[in-house]
């Protein structure tokens, strides 16, 4: 049988520690599918376009990769589309963990046949949150050091510094 993960975030942009994460949960299972929500409530700084894009350039440099969908409704039914049995979600710290277990045990109420994985981040990448690195951008800041190089330079691009 075909083990399939289903790491579903926003990615708005995607970090070095959402690169980590997905680089040991491919390890993990047979076929990784990262599923980039559309972000409602909330203004992205990048589109949903924008956003697949970033992954498919990091998709391309990884060995072995992995396939982007975008979805538009519970992580649970993108997760049973794309054929996963596993829900992969990184942790940082406890505020992660106390949202995180929160929402693991609705979606085991909405889907028992789908089970969540929590992978612990690195000390390396801990510190790293897509929010922070939307606020450092927005006020001049460098980023390069909390996210992959095509992602930074996407990031330059839109503030007219590349
Ligand atoms: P969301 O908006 O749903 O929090 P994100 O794109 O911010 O989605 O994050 C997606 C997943 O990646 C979440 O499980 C989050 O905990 C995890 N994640 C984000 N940043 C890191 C990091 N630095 N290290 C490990 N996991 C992370």
């Amino acid at each position: 049988m075909t083990r399939i993960g289903f790491y579903p975030g926003s990615f708005d942009p995607p970090t070095n520690g959402h690169v980590e994460i997905i680089a040991r949960a491919v390890k993990m299972v047979d076929r990784l599918v990262v599923g980039v929500g559309a972000h409602h409530g909330k203004t992205p700084m990048f589109s949903l376009e924008e956003r697949v894009a970033m992954l498919e350039t990091i998709a391309r440099d990884s060995e072995p990769g992995f396939d982007i969908v975008t979805y538009d409704g519970l992580t649970v039914d993108a997760a049973q589309k794309a054929g996963a049995s596993l829900i992969l979600r990184g942790l940082r710290d406890a505020a992660d963990f106390a949202y995180e277990t929160q929402m693991a045990g609705m979606n085991a109420a909405l889907a028992p046949q789908v089970e969540t994985v929590f992978l612990t981040a690195s000390p390396a990448t801990c510190h790293i949150a897509a929010s922070l690195v939307r606020q450092i951008a927005d006020m001049g800041g460098d980023v390069t050091e909390f996210v992959p190089p095509s992602v930074a330079a996407r990031i330059a691009a839109r503030h007219g510094n590349s």
